[in-house]
């Protein structure tokens, strides 16, 4: 079949000519794939509305539309606190074609964006109208050349204090591999403690997912050495991460911890 590319001024024209049967791109690193492999034919559609690439602050909040790509967010002061995840993504040439909205349907290995965005609560506002957040969107998102709602652009909070978020990412290949995994906290502290905690994973589940283990131990806590211990124990618990060429499931269990307490110790 052949493959036709389709080019719209606005989003909103773009999702009303996808129909029932064509694909969205976004920066294409990973859907072109795709095309080139035969995977995925029929019509593309693309959006070139600069309003898609947009990062704005408003108080506490941030928003970025979901054409942004990690060398906008790299560009960006208002999302500095993104800046260590957007420059573990790929060598500069992905990173000025990765999407923010590419990145939440992007299959395993990928998603390193994703859990940041997901450690922070973050929510994604779609095209068709409403807001989800995007844990539950990753969730449900199926493999390239899937069709998930057309996000328009993510919503999520700026942390008050640079401690509140951290990331971090391991790799074989460094600075731009894959991950083995990724991991993203979210820890405003209210007198000392913990209130609000998220943790999220990259490369520990089907999709990247939330820690519930270390978020047990971790809410209501100071962030202190005997916390950090019980945290890194829990760390992989109810994760089941797949075996790939880059790591067995058991490898990827047994270093959970290890990486959990690096990233909680830098946060302290
Ligand atoms: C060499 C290389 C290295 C890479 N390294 C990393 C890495 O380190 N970490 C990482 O996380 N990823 C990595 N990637 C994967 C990829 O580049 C990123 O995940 C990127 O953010 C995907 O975005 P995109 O815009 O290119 O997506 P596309 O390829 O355009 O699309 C991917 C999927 O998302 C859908 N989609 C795109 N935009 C939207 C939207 N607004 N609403 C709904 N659906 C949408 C598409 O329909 C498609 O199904 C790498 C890729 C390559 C080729």
């Amino acid at each position: 079949m052949a493959v036709t590319v389709e080019t719209h001024a606005s989003l909103a024209e773009a999702a009303r000519a996808l129909g029932m049967d064509g694909t969205y791109l976004g920066g294409g690193t990973v859907l072109m794939r795709g095309v080139n492999a035969g995977g995925v034919q029929g019509r593309i559609v693309r959006a070139t509305d600069p309003g898609l690439r947009m990062i704005s602050a408003a108080g506490d909040g941030l928003r970025i539309g979901a054409g942004a790509t990690m060398a906008d967010i790299l560009a960006s002061r208002e999302a500095e606190f993104l800046h260590p995840v957007a420059r573990m993504i790929g060598g500069p040439q992905v990173r000025a074609m990765a999407t923010v909205g590419g990145n939440l349907f992007a299959p395993h290995p990928y998603g390193d964006f994703a859990v940041a965005l997901i450690a922070s609560g973050a929510r994604a506002e779609l095209v068709q109208g409403g807001v989800r957040p995007v844990e539950e969107l990753v969730r449900e998102r199926g493999g390239v050349g899937a069709r998930p709602p057309l996000v328009a652009a993510i919503e999520l909070p700026r942390p008050r204090e640079a401690r509140a978020f951290g990331f971090l990412k391991v790799s074989r290949v460094k600075p731009k591999g894959v991950s083995v995994l990724s991991l993203a906290a979210w820890l405003p502290r209210e007198g000392g403690r913990i209130r609000g905690t998220r943790v999220a994973w990259g490369a520990m589940g089907p999709h990247p997912l939330r820690g519930a283990g270390a978020e047990r131990v971790l809410e209501g806590q100071a962030l202190d050495a005997a916390t950090i211990a019980r945290a890194a124990q829990a760390a992989a618990e109810g994760l089941e991460p797949p075996t790939d060429a880059l790591a067995s499931t058991w490898y990827r269990r047994e270093v959970a911890g290890v990486h959990l307490k690096r990233l909680l110790e830098r946060m302290a």
